[in-house]
C-alpha cells in the first residue's frame, strides 16, 4: 500500500523524478539526492510503513527480500570495498522521510 501524502511512495508512484537504479514489482533503489558519501543509494519497499516499529509480518517479509538484494545492488554500482547500510528511525536519529529506507553509502572509506 501506498501513501498519499508520503514522498517515497510518490518517487515510487513516478509523480516525483528520482535517479533509478534499480525497480523490480518488490522494490525500488534510487539516487540519494544529497550525497554524503561518493555513493549514496536509497533502498524502499514498495509498501509503505514508517518504522521497524510498525512493521507487519508481510513487510517484514518485504524487508528480508530488499536485504537479500542489496549486496548485488551495491556492488552493482560501484561498492567495491564494502559499503554501509543505514536505517534512521525516527527523531533522534534525524529521520526526515517517514517511508523505511536504507542508505547504501560506499565507494570510499567511511568516517564512523
Ligand atoms: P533520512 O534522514 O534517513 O529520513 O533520509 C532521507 C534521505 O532522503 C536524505 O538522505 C535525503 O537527502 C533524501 N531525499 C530527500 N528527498 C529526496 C529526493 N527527492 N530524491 C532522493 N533522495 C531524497
Ligand atoms: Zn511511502
Amino acid at each position: 500500500m501506498l501513501e498519499k501524502d508520503c514522498l517515497f511512495c510518490k518517487i515510487i508512484e513516478g509523480k516525483i523524478p528520482s535517479s533509478k537504479v534499480y525497480e523490480d514489482d518488490k522494490m525500488l533503489v534510487f539516487k540519494d539526492i544529497e550525497p554524503k558519501a561518493k555513493i549514496h543509494l536509497l533502498a524502499i519497499a514498495k509498501d509503505h510503513f514508517k518504522l521497524l516499529s510498525n512493521m507487519d509480518e508481510k513487510q517484514a517479509e518485504t524487508l528480508k527480500y530488499v536485504l537479500v538484494k542489496i549486496p548485488e545492488i551495491a556492488a552493482q554500482n560501484g561498492c567495491k570495498n564494502g559499503y554501509r547500510l543505514v536505517i534512521n528511525q525516527g527523531e533522534d536519529a534525524g529521520q526526515t522521510v517517514f517511508h523505511l529506507h536504507i542508505h547504501i553509502l560506499g565507494g570510499q572509506t567511511l568516517p564512523w
